[in-house]
Formats: C-alpha cells, sequence, structure tokens
C-alpha cells in the first residue's frame, strides 16, 4: 500500500541524514479523504492520523476509535477559539497554536479538563500575509508567554511559501526550536517530507502521497 511507500522513504531519509530508524513520526493527514481509504489504512494496522477541521474529525473519529485500538489523532488545521474544548476533548497533539487568545482558551480547557494535549506553536516561517502562524520575530516572546500559562509546549510547526524552496524554512524553525529548548519540529507534507527530515523534522504531515487526491466537491 502507498503508506508503506511512505514509511520506506521516511526510514531512508533518516538513514541518509544519519537518523535514527524511528526518529520522526508520521502522521497519515486523512481530512476528507474517502472513509473507505482511512479505513484501509486502519486495517493494516496504521494508527497515527492528522485532521485539518474538528466538526468533520468529531464525526469520523469516535466510531473508528470504538473500532480501532491506540488511535493517534493530530490536529493539524486552524483552529478556532470556540473549538478549544471539543478540540482538547478529541486530539491528543494540536500543530495549530498561533495566537494568544487562542493560547488563552486552550490554558482554560487544560486546566477545567484535566487532558493536556502535546502543543506546537505555528510558525509563519515566511511571514506571508494570508497565513496563520506567529511571526519569527514574534516567536520568542510568544513561546515565553505559552511556557509562562503553563501550556505542554511540544515543539514549532511551519508550511513553507508554496512556490519557494523549503529547506531554509525548514532550517529557521528549527533555530527557533532549538534557541528555545524545543525538540518538536512539525515540518514536510508529500512534496517535501524527505527535505523536511533531512533538516530535523520530528514530524511529518502526509496527505495525499498516502491517501490519493483530496475532492472537495
Ligand atoms: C493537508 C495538510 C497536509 C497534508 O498535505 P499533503 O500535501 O496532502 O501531504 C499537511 N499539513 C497541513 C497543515 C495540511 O493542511
Amino acid at each position: 500500500m502507498a503508506i508503506d511507500d511512505i514509511i520506506a522513504r521516511m526510514r531512508a531519509a533518516e538513514r541518509a541524514a544519519d537518523r535514527p530508524a524511528g526518529s520522526v513520526k508520521l502522521i497519515a493527514v486523512s481530512k476528507v479523504q474517502p472513509p473507505a481509504r482511512v479505513e484501509a489504512v486502519l486495517d493494516q494496522g496504521y494508527r497515527i492520523f492528522g485532521e485539518n477541521y474538528v466538526q468533520e474529525a468529531q464525526g469520523k473519529w469516535p466510531l473508528w476509535r470504538d473500532r480501532f485500538d491506540g488511535v493517534e489523532l493530530h490536529m493539524i488545521g486552524p483552529l478556532q477559539s470556540n473549538k478549544a474544548k471539543p478540540a482538547i476533548e478529541l486530539f491528543d497533539a494540536i500543530h495549530t497554536l498561533d495566537r494568544p487568545s487562542l493560547a488563552q482558551k486552550l490554558a482554560r480547557q487544560i486546566q477545567s479538563s484535566g487532558k493536556a494535549p502535546q502543543l506546537f506553536v505555528q510558525i509563519n516561517t515566511g511571514s506571508e500575509a494570508q497565513k496563520a502562524g506567529v511571526l519569527p520575530a514574534e516567536a520568542d516572546a510568544f513561546i515565553a508567554d505559552c511556557r509562562a500559562m503553563d501550556l505542554p509546549l511540544a515543539g514549532l510547526m511551519c508550511i513553507p511559501p508554496e512556490s519557494e524552496d523549503p529547506a531554509p524554512h525548514f532550517d529557521l524553525l528549527r533555530q527557533i526550536a532549538q534557541r528555545n529548548g524545543l525538540s518538536g519540529l512539525s515540518m514536510g507534507m508529500s512534496a517535501d517530507f524527505e527535505t523536511a527530515i533531512a533538516h530535523g523534522a520530528t514530524h511529518i504531515r502526509v496527505g495525499s502521497a498516502i491517501f490519493g487526491q483530496r475532492s472537495y466537491t
């Protein structure tokens, strides 16, 4: 299956970068995919998935979690503050912490629920006007603010500009993480995950290369 090919390429990229086998986590991004494609991957034994929309994930994953043990779910899409509560209930990790109001909301919900998903701060490495994420120049202060709220930070996440070489963006993310003592790097998608692994990714988010093209119609 396609996921076996991706795992093989991931292992090869780890080897090529002199990194231990298994040091990178593959998040299979199942947003808007036909259920049969996702179930085929679950049937095969894979358990780590990513979704972009709280409501869509709420409609699919509680049932799959009843049928398949050990599912680990990652939120990788923009998160509205009013969805912080269901997001914390559903997801094991949130990769899109990108603004103070969301940090405050998450901190409150984590305190009251006792659940603490791993959190990644999304950095807008290309400083693109239309893209979510904390600007690189504001990253250190934002990370410090999150820590002051006792948020469980696991690392940083980025989505490089579409038309640029992603490598400098991956390096920038790694630099910001290193100087802030964060080990997690969520970076790399279908088109560039091997480059991301060469530049230190710990989590790659791969959708279409596993499940096929998404159809939004
Ligand atoms: C959809 C999505 C992915 C997966 O993209 P592919 O190109 O299909 O691998 C990864 N990360 C984020 C944030 C996404 O929204």
